[in-house]
């Protein structure tokens, strides 16, 4: 089984690819944003050095990101998802630094049209427990309130506003293509529709592992 880096605006599905993934193969999720968000929580130093920035929608340093996955795992063991890392040039050498060079990897590109970003996440809820992805539309919670699996009541994160996701889909734009660049000279660069049912997604990810 490859290493697998999901590239994708938010909303894109790449979290719900992962969870799906993880309960079907043996991956460890790795999710920057909920490594920080983690810390928020915890009302760590660090928690509380990215706050405001998190909240804007901008990003966190690189060292601040990059120190904080390397604390969280050993990178040259494991099968690892990375959702939301590398979002810049800094962060994709540091990867390739430490695990690509090593590693059966592929890159993939969860591509979606942006118009369709906001309807989508403004009606996300989250699981703060095992990060599992509803929509109050598309695909609510059984009760409509408590994650289905963890039984907390699902949360409709801070970053989530609409003010706020128009930012995020930027700073997306703006930092993701040297990185997406990156990975199609290296020649492990795919794509998936992230507009697919999440279920068709998922098939055509499987695809790629044979
Ligand atoms: P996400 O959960 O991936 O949407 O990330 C939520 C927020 O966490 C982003 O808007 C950034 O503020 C921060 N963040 C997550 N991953 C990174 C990263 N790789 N580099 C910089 N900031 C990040």
């Amino acid at each position: 089984m490859p290493q697998l880096i999901f590239l994708g605006p938010p909303g894109s599905g790449k979290g719900t690819q992962a969870n799906l993934l993880k309960r079907h193969y043996d991956y460890r999720h790795l999710s920057t944003g909920d490594l920080l968000r983690a810390e928020i929580t915890n009302k760590s130093s660090l928690g509380l050095k990215v706050q405001d920035i998190m909240a804007k929608g901008n990003l966190v340093s690189d060292e601040i990101v990059i120190e904080l996955l390397e604390g969280q795992c050993n990178l040259s063991q494991g099968k690892y998802i990375f959702d939301g890392f590398p979002r810049t040039s800094v962060q994709a050498q540091m990867l390739n630094a430490r695990v690509i060079k090593n590693a059966k990897c592929l890159a993939i590109e969860f591509k979606i049209q942006i118009d369709v970003l906001l309807e989508r996440i403004v009606n996300r809820r989250s699981c703060p427990t095992c990060s599992s992805i509803y929509n109050v539309i598309f695909r609510p919670s059984k009760d409509g309130i408590n994650c289905d699996t963890c039984k907390v009541p699902l949360i409709h994160r801070e970053d989530d506003r609409p003010e706020v996701v128009r930012n995020r889909i930027q700073v997306y734009q703006d930092n993701i293509k040297p990185v997406l660049d990156f990975y199609a000279t290296l020649g492990i660069l795919r794509h998936v529709d992230g507009m697919d049912a999440g279920e068709s997604v998922f098939e055509n990810i499987k695809k790629m592992f044979a």
